[in-house]
């Protein structure tokens, strides 16, 4: 990875050009990098970022210059100070959300949204088991599940990192250093287990996650952290219970920018009435996105991680 200064044209007509003043890391973006999720070479990276609109192109009517805006879905290439991006991608920030929670909420926000609200509709009184609960996407979730009046098992890798979660909403969180998460399930929800499982970590917790689930529970394996999950044999799922499984990205579930606008509304509402509170665990200047890249790859941060930007 390395910084390189480039021209950026006038915005093309469907176009907003961004003053950036963050950007939100995601694990995504280690999987661009290495490859596991291809791009031609050379590309930027990153997904989602906030900032002030500088111009509009000739058919963008509903954003202005100077308007507070963000974004989580743009073309890959959001690590910059300065950039073009699709109108339908951009929402307008409301006031009582800095740049700093826009950038980091735009992505994995919504990522939560679509998970709890349509994967896998909470109602309010289930007890779900979620990987990573002190990451950027698991502070999120461990305050939503709260505010829904969910009981959240969290994981955690450190008793540092499930103390975090815990403060932040989690019912309970299995410290993975000395715990073993099937046993802990199975003993938190005295034998009943759980109807649904959030898996962000892949390939090392998927047998785990399903050992978790109740007859006909669900499997919603949404990202790799650990490597992807691979080879199944779909009769495993038969002798777990006939379980069900889901591999779901953001994309299908704000397919329009009405969507988009809609899921991100949700978010800001949490924001703005004080129950979701953004935790931004790290922050790094642009040109040091590649010590950020190695702090998250390596399990080193917690919450959110934002590229700050003048
Ligand atoms: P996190 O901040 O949660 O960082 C990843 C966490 O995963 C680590 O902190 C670590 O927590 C845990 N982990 C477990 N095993 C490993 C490993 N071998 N290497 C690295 N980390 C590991 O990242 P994000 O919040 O950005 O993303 C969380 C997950 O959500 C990712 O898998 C991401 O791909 C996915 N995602 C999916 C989306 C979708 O629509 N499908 C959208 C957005 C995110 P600990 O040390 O506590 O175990």
């Amino acid at each position: 990875m390395r910084l390189e200064e480039v021209v950026v044209p006038p915005p093309a007509p469907h176009e907003v050009r961004i003053r950036q003043k963050a950007v939100g890391l995601n694990f995504i973006d280690i999987y661009c990098r290495t490859g596991l999720y291809p791009h031609p070479l050379p590309h930027g990276l990153g997904f989602e970022a906030s900032g002030l609109v500088e111009s509009v192109g000739a058919e963008v009517t509903h954003l202005r210059p100077g308007d507070r805006v963000a974004y989580g879905q743009s073309p890959i290439g959001a690590y910059a100070d300065l950039r073009n991006v699709p109108a339908d991608r951009v929402v307008r920030i409301p006031d009582g959300v800095s740049f700093e929670q826009a950038a980091a909420l735009m992505l994995k926000g919504l990522t939560v949204q679509y998970l709890f609200r349509q994967t896998y509709r909470l109602q309010g009184n289930e007890t779900i088991l979620f990987h990573a609960a002190a990451g950027g996407v698991g502070l999120i979730a461990c305050q939503w599940a709260r505010a829904l009046g969910v009981r959240l098992i969290g994981t955690a890798s450190t008793p540092e990192k499930a103390a975090l979660a815990r403060r932040h909403g989690a019912w309970e969180v299995i410290d993975t250093s000395r715990e073993d998460i099937v046993a802990r399930v199975r003993e938190l929800t005295e034998g009943r287990k759980v109807p649904v499982v959030y898996d962000g970590v892949g390939k090392s917790t998927w047998e785990i996650s399903l050992d978790c689930l109740q007859p006909r529970g669900l499997m919603v394996s949404f990202g790799n952290a650990s490597g992807p999950v691979e080879g199944v044999n779909l009769g495993v799922l038969a002798a777990k219970g006939s379980l069900y499984v889901t591999r779901p990205t953001l994309a299908a579930h704000v397919p329009t920018a009405q969507a988009m606008q809609a899921a991100a509304d949700e978010v800001f509402d949490l924001v703005t009435s004080g129950k979701l509170d953004i935790v931004i665990g790290q922050r790094f200047a642009l040109a040091d996105a590649a010590k950020a890249h190695e702090a998250l790859g390596s399990r080193g941060t917690t919450g959110a991680t934002v590229l700050t930007l003048d």
